[in-house]
């Protein structure tokens, strides 16, 4: 019989890609079912960069590159890095991955032993405590409140230390919350950083350009040079550029970290996509100014969620400041019956009720690390917005 290796056992298929499964059927059988799971953009990769990738095949860059990435894309990262974050990295700093997910997993496997801890700051991004675990790593989780902007507060970050502490992964702005830091809401994060040298960082900075009103993302390298030595800086074109399946993704490191993860990457899938590369390469030199575009699209959707959530009784949603979600709380829906006779116990019970009765999809925050809660990503058309807003206001009405 089958026998998972114990590496895996205890890690499912993730509860999203459930939901969007059950979705996807009950689509099929005529249902219309929203779906507000989605991690991705709605907008289509730019046609610069599309472009990009028919010359490049044209021009035969169908083989083999560089391991870690091609000289012309860590340039462009190098550059990217300067122009957009302050922050100086060489070449030979860079490491070019199947996505920001596949430099992570390197990252992981090139430094933890079994029964290392990483501690998470929750709300956190289920992969990551998956990633972790696969690489025989313990997810140590610090949750932190809505009353604190869902950020990880300094001292519950220094109890969850011990001496066995690799990482503290942090996600700024974050999947699932959209909370980001602000340069004040970083510094007492770094000071305890700074009193802990066997714990390094791990910036996700991957939805960093999608920052609405006011706020624009800092990387915390930047704001403490210090921890440079110990810093991985992780970033991809995924959602900034809406090229999720394209698979690239950077860090950016110490060279020893940079050669350790090529090693990993090495053994597993070798060089990137070598067109994905040229593609990016566009994405990253080519013009920027559709951004403040589509982050204006963005921000109207927002505060269109945002407000809807709070007009709700029972459900109350801080508003985010960046990414394509928001976090919504549902306490107050939490112990009512559904007219067929259902209580609703849990985030996950109201977040199938409103599936299974309501066509429409978000996601429990309970996977994410904080309940209750439900997420839901906003990258969607207006009017499918509208309407989801209109069944889970409907949903909530008819409890008992
Ligand atoms: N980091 C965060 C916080 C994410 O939400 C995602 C995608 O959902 C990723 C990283 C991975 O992005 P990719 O592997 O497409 O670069």
């Amino acid at each position: 019989a089958f026998r998972p290796a114990r590496r895996i056992a205890g890690i499912g298929v993730s509860e999203i890609l459930a939901i969007g499964a059950r979705a996807v059927q009950l689509r099929r059988e005529g249902r219309p079912v929203i779906v507000l799971g989605a991690g991705e953009p709605d907008f289509d990769t730019p046609d610069n960069v599309k472009d990009a990738a028919v010359a490049a095949i044209r021009a035969g860059a169908t083989k083999y590159t560089v391991l870690d990435g091609t000289a012309e894309l860590k340039a462009a990262v190098a550059a990217k890095l300067r122009r957009e974050n302050r922050l100086d990295y060489a070449p030979t700093e860079i490491s070019i991955g199947a996505g920001a997910k596949q430099v992570i997993h390197n990252a992981l496997m090139a430094t933890l032993d079994d029964g290392d801890e990483v501690v998470i700051a929750a709300p956190y991004w289920t992969s990551y405590a998956d990633m972790v675990a696969i690489a025989g790593g313990v997810p140590v989780p610090v949750a932190g409140r809505e009353e604190n902007g869902f950020r990880i507060e300094a001292t519950a970050l220094e109890q969850a230390i011990t001496p066995r502490t690799r990482w503290l992964m942090l996600n700024s702005p974050s999947n699932p919350t959209g909370a980001a830091y602000s340069p004040a809401d970083y510094r007492p994060i770094l000071d305890v950083l700074l009193r802990h040298p066997q714990v390094w960082l791990m910036s996700d900075e991957i939805y960093e350009h999608l920052c609405y009103g006011n706020f624009s993302a800092v990387s915390p390298v930047a704001l403490e040079p210090a921890l440079r030595e110990r810093a991985l800086v992780v970033n991809g074109v995924s959602k900034s550029y809406a090229m999720t399946g394209w698979r690239i993704g950077y860090g950016a490191g110490p060279e020893a970290l940079i050669r350790a993860m090529a090693v990993v990457q090495s053994q597993s899938t070798s060089n990137p996509c070598s067109v994905s590369q040229a593609a990016a390469v566009e994405a990253l030199n080519g013009p920027q100014d559709f951004l403040a575009e589509r982050r204006a699209s963005f921000l109207h959707r927002r505060d269109l969620v945002v407000e809807a959530l709070n007009a709700i009784p029972g459900i109350t949603c801080r508003r985010p400041e960046g990414a394509f979600y928001a976090f919504a709380g549902c306490a107050g829906v939490i112990g009512r019956t559904t007219p067929t006779g259902a209580v609703l116990s849990t985030d996950m019970d109201f977040c199938r009720y409103l599936l299974e009765e309501h066509d429409v999809a978000v996601v429990p925050g309970s996977i994410f690390g904080l309940a209750p809660y439900f997420r839901v990503s906003y990258a969607t058309a207006e009017g499918e917005l509208r309407t989801a807003m209109a069944r889970i206001a409907r949903a909530v009405e008819v409890l008992r």
